[in-house]
């Protein structure tokens, strides 16, 4: 069961040196892994976790999907594109109320198809199963996805992100030191976590935290623990995990969930004006933020090779234009 997914994206996802960056941090060889471009309505992390939700979808029979975030959801977007390319009808659950414009990801997730429902202050997923509820009484089949695919099965899509990584390493003949990402639902920590330790590689992740509330009563290093508590039995590996390996950076959040500071807005601007690449305000933006951050000061070993994984989100840019300009 646990290697079986639906084809959704383009893989694998290039992996390219920063020739320009490494020049403005000369103590270290800077590389990016694009998952920005994985395809999929625009691309981003989440379609690794969609090949396995859709395929679990499609083999228990469902007919519908159910999933939530906020109204610039990366998530949400491409998990209509994914319902749309599999034939599903797809009910995101948004939080805030229906703006009188739709911009960015929420337009996208409207021109995809969405059956979009605005539930105020939930922003991941609290009314889910009254909807599910509902929508069975009209005799759907429904296949509800956590918010930010953050669950096992959704954190396997990282776990196989590591092994397409290892092999780009060998054909490279590369070694990574660090990863630095945006931790958001922990699903995409999770995985490299679980993925490095199964295909043994000696690389310290470098999660950036970018949300300060934790999800429903747990912390996200909480969440992220279970994920590897569950995963490691199914993937057979042995290591005890604590919390230690499921800590994140915390330093970069302050600002709350999808508020822009100055911060952003300069790694925005670097990585775009150094190697023409776009980051998004939300996550890739303050994970690389912080990335500069630990490069400009020192805060990791010199003459090592930094790679940052690119997780997507570039409509988002569009919904924040005013903090940017
Ligand atoms: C969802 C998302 C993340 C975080 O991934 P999680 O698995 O939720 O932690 C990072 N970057 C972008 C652009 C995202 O959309």
């Amino acid at each position: 069961m646990l290697n079986k997914k639906h084809e959704l994206g383009f893989f694998p996802t290039p992996l390219e040196p920063m020739t320009n960056l490494s020049k403005a941090y000369p103590n270290y060889n800077l590389f990016i892994k694009r998952d920005d471009n994985s395809g999929l309505a625009s691309g981003g992390n989440k379609v690794r976790k969609l090949q396995f939700f859709i395929y679990d979808a499609l083999s228990k029979g469902c007919d519908t999907i159910i999933t939530a975030g906020a109204q610039q959801s990366n998530h949400c977007r491409q998990t209509v594109a994914a319902c749309a390319k599999a034939g599903l009808e797809c009910h995101l659950l948004l939080g805030g109320d229906k703006p009188k414009n739709y911009n960015g990801n929420l337009l996208l997730s409207h021109l995809l198809g969405a059956k979009i429902h605005f539930t105020g202050n939930n922003r991941k997923g609290e009314d889910a199963l009254k909807l599910k509820q509902d929508l069975q009484t009209k005799k759907r089949k429904v296949y509800t996805i956590p918010y930010g695919g953050s669950n096992l099965l959704g954190a396997l899509g990282f776990v196989d992100a590591v092994k397409e990584l290892k092999k780009q390493l060998i054909e490279m003949d590369l070694k990574i030191d660090y990863i630095f990402f945006a931790s958001g639902s922990g699903g995409t920590q999770a995985g490299l976590r679980l993925g490095v330790d199964l295909c043994n590689l000696d690389i310290k992740l470098m999660p950036i935290s970018i949300d300060k509330t934790g999800i429903g009563d747990k912390t996200l290093a909480e969440a992220v623990l279970e994920l590897l508590q569950q995963g490691k039995t199914d993937l057979h590996i042995q290591k005890k995990y604590t919390l230690q390996d499921a800590k994140l950076i915390n330093d970069y959040n302050n600002a709350g969930y999808g508020v822009i500071t100055q911060n952003e807005k300069k790694a925005i601007n670097q990585l775009a004006q150094k190697e023409g690449i776009l980051l998004d305000p939300v996550y890739s933006g303050r994970a690389f933020y912080g990335m500069m951050d630990h490069l400009e000061n020192n805060k990791i070993k010199q003459h090592t090779n930094v790679l940052f994984w690119h997780t997507g989100g570039l409509p988002a840019n569009f919904y924040y234009s005013e903090a940017l300009i």
